[in-house]
């Protein structure tokens, strides 16, 4: 078993650091640890413990670019990305903050007595977190978790566990108690294994791969653990004939290619009504074909590298594995070193075929024709996932009909955007289980008790 991580430079495959990888006996050490802050944390008034987040938030504020400059090294993104992802954890902080304020129970009517809910923390938060967004991630459960009154135990991903290890610094330069929010370095099988089995968990919130997902809600039922699951996606971008086409045409490009695709939300499946379908090829092939690829630190560019060898590996089996079946539009991408893929995009393959219907997580999209409205819905839900989606059209009727119809949690009309932390964010089918973000986040970090209290003597 190997105990150390290497951490590569996508961009150029240069070592950024060695860290070492954690044992079971260190995930229960951090676990116990973490059970005694959040007794003390969890005792605290709520305002206090508002206050607190707010000072990390600030923290995080003064470290956007040391954040975003670490991430470009660790991730391979785009600094302006990287600055974005950054922001994001401090502005999470700040909203959750808000939100321990306003944790409240309910008083219901009931004959004969008094009835009130309490929402209690849950205890100790397994996070166990993809290497897609490292930052924000790690953010969007830790922060509602820790402002409900839990403690936070994160294991980052085997290839970007820097960003998380500097937050977690941070939050004890900002003041949070000791051991209330910890980052495990480690592999998945090991020492995220362990985090799920240790029963002094209460709760595992895991983003990732579909597949990992399944094994984790399996391990996790024999203690009946909570779980909250953000898992894969294949979300159609549906162009439907009436829609302002060069609109349609200048979005999809980074829909898709935005951290070089690897992101759960990218819109990878163009669906293009018939009629209009020559007309947006022609329009949207010159975009494909003038992204700017390369150096994440050089502000004109648009993409960046993958994040490993082996995710190129993957990207490029799925590429060629469509070869014959249809044809292929490509973008320009420097040669190496660093783990680099050109912008893709499909046509013509068959709408069953394995590029066209599993994620991918490179930059690559399939193009596929549909008749009308009804064929389009069939093809937005034709995969086992249900993350995102978008519906291009100036028809008001339609786009409420077929926001209706698409089965995901994330649609946007005549955009592409879909995360926002004030808003709820999750997936449909085999794309996750629960809700993140929004106002209901820090509900979901919280048991609720019912108590009965009589008033007949
Ligand atoms: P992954 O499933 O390989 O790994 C995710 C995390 O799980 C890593 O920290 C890994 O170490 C850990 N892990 C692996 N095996 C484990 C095991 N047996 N027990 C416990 N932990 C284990 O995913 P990835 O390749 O890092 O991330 C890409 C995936 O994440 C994509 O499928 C993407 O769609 C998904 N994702 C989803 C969302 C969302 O919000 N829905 C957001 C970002 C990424």
């Amino acid at each position: 078993m190997p105990h150390e991580l290497h951490v590569l430079n996508p961009a150029t495959e240069e070592l950024v650091a060695t860290v070492p990888a954690a044992t079971p006996a260190d995930v229960d050490t951090a676990v116990t640890r973490a059970a005694t802050a959040q007794r003390a944390w969890a005792a605290l008034a709520p305002a206090d413990r508002a206050r607190a987040l707010r000072r990390f938030a600030s923290v995080v504020d003064a470290h956007v670019e040391e954040l975003a400059l670490l991430e470009v090294r660790e991730a391979g993104h785009t600094l302006g990305n990287a600055r974005w992802e950054a922001g994001n954890v401090r502005d999470l902080l700040d909203y959750a903050a808000g939100g321990a304020e306003r944790l409240n129970g309910r008083q219901i009517p009931v004959p004969g007595g008094l009835d009130l809910t309490i929402l209690e923390p849950l205890g100790v938060i397994g996070v166990i977190a993809p290497w897609n967004f490292p930052m924000p991630i790690a953010a969007w459960a830790t922060a509602p978790a820790l402002a409900a009154g839990n403690a936070v135990v994160l294991k980052p991903a085997e290839t970007t566990p820097l960003t998380a290890l500097r937050l977690a610094e941070l939050a004890l330069d900002a003041g949070l108690p000791e051991h209330l929010f910890q980052v495990l370095p480690g592999e998945g099988p090991v020492a995220g294994a362990a985090l799920v089995d240790h029963p002094g968990v209460a709760k595992v919130v895991f983003t990732g791969s579909t597949r990992v997902g399944k094994q984790i809600m399996a391990r996790a039922a024999d203690q009946v653990k909570r779980v909250t699951l953000e898992l894969g996606g294949k979300s159609p971008n549906i162009v439907f004939a009436d829609a302002d086409l060069e609109a349609a045409a200048a979005a999809a490009p980074m829909s898709f290619l935005d951290n070089s695709g690897q992101d759960c939300c990218a819109r990878t499946r163009i669906l293009v009504q018939r009629g209009v379908y020559d007309r947006f090829l022609e329009l949207l092939t010159p975009a494909i074909e003038e992204i700017v690829v390369g150096d994440p630190l050089d502000e004109r560019t648009q993409m960046g590298p993958l994040i490993s060898r082996a995710q190129l590996d993957r990207v490029r089996a799925y590429v060629d594995g469509a070869a014959g079946h249809g044809d292929a539009v490509r973008g320009k991408a420097p040669e190496g070193p660093g783990f680099w893929f050109p912008p893709t995009l499909l046509t013509g393959v068959p709408e069953d075929a394995p590029c066209a219907v599993e994620e991918i997580f490179g930059p690559v999209a399939v193009v596929l024709p549909f008749e009308d409205e009804a064929d389009a819905i069939r093809l937005a839900n034709a995969t086992p996932y249900g993350l995102s989606g978008s519906l291009w059209t100036r028809d008001i009727g339609r786009a409420l009909r077929a926001s209706r119809a698409v089965r995901a949690g994330n649609l946007s009309v005549n955009s592409h955007s879909s995360v926002r932390y004030w808003t709820p964010f999750g997936g449909f089918g085999q794309s996750g289980l629960g809700r993140e973000l929004g106002p209901d986040a820090l509900t979901a970090f919280t048991e609720t008790k019912n108590v009965f209290i009589s008033t007949e003597a």
